[in-house]
């Protein structure tokens, strides 16, 4: 049973990553970089 996926470029490191569509609502991941990375690049946004 395959996932239907869409191709989400990540707004930091501007990878595609696909992403299945039951995981969209939650933001997807970025393949390319942790969740340290992630969090850590958001706090910069918001300062
Ligand atoms: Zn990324």
């Amino acid at each position: 049973m395959s996932v239907e996926t869409k191709l989400v470029v990540c707004p930091h490191c501007h990878k595609a990553n696909r992403v299945p569509v039951d995981k969209l609502a939650a933001g997807g991941n970025c393949g390319a970089m942790s969740e340290a990375q992630i969090s850590q690049w958001l706090q910069g946004q918001a300062g």
